[in-house]
C-alpha cells in the first residue's frame, strides 16, 4: 500500500488517535504536550486552564465520532464527518502556507487542539485512508484502564484491527472459548431434547 502521509503528517494523525484512546482525561497538559510538540501545531499554540479540562473530554468525545462514523465506512456517516470537520476548517485563521521540501504546508499559526485533530481527519478523508483506521477487536482492550478500545490506523502492510499481537492472540484465545462454550450448550440442548 502506497503511504500518503509523509512524517509530519502521520506524527499528527498518530497524535490524533492517541487522543482518542486516552482512557481518561485528567490533566490538560496531558493533551498539550500531545500536540504541541508536533511541527504542524505551531509556536502559538492556544493552550486552556486545567479548570476547563472538560473541554477536551468534549473534544474527544466529537472525535471519537467522527472515527466510528469513519471506520462504519457507510457513505452517509462520512459524509456526516465531511461537513463538520469542513465546518471546524472554516473557522481556522491566521494559517500560512509554506514548502517543506518540496510538499505544500499548512502552518496552523493560532492553532490549538481542535484545529489539530480536525485536520488530521480532514487529512484521513483527503487521502482516503478511512478504510486503514480500526479500533482493537479485544474487548478487554484498555479495560483494565477504565477506558475502551483503541483507536490505531495502518499505514502501511495489511488491514488489521488489533493494537498489538498481544491483543490479536488474546481475542484469538476468547474466541476458542467461546466456541467451545457454546458447543457444550448446544450438545446439552440435544441432550434436552431426548
Ligand atoms: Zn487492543
Amino acid at each position: 500500500m502506497h503511504v500518503t502521509l509523509d512524517k509530519d503528517e502521520s506524527d499528527l494523525v498518530l497524535a490524533t488517535l492517541e487522543f482518542a484512546s486516552m482512557p481518561k482525561i485528567e490533566y490538560v497538559d496531558e493533551i498539550h504536550n500531545l500536540f504541541n510538540k508536533l511541527k504542524i501545531a505551531g509556536p502559538r499554540f492556544k493552550t486552556i486552564p486545567q479548570t476547563s479540562v472538560g473541554a477536551f473530554s468534549n473534544d474527544q468525545r466529537e472525535l471519537k465520532s467522527w472515527l466510528l462514523n469513519l471506520i462504519s465506512g457507510r457513505r452517509l456517516d462520512i459524509k456526516v464527518v465531511l461537513r463538520e470537520v469542513q465546518k471546524r476548517l472554516e473557522t481556522v485563521d491566521n494559517m500560512r502556507f509554506f514548502f517543506n521540501g518540496n510538499r505544500l504546508r499548512l502552518f496552523f499559526a493560532t492553532s490549538g487542539v481542535q484545529a489539530c485533530y480536525s485536520y488530521a481527519i480532514a487529512l484521513i478523508l483527503d487521502r482516503n485512508l478511512s478504510d486503514r483506521l480500526y479500533r482493537c477487536a479485544y474487548k478487554d482492550c484498555q479495560s483494565k484502564e477504565g477506558g475502551q478500545s483503541k483507536f490505531g490506523i495502518v499505514l502501511k502492510g495489511r488491514k488489521q484491527k488489533y493494537c498489538d499481537k498481544e491483543h490479536y492472540r488474546a481475542d484469538d484465545k476468547l474466541k476458542i472459548y467461546d466456541r467451545i462454550k457454546s458447543f457444550r450448550i448446544r450438545q446439552k440442548q440435544n441432550k434436552g431434547l431426548r
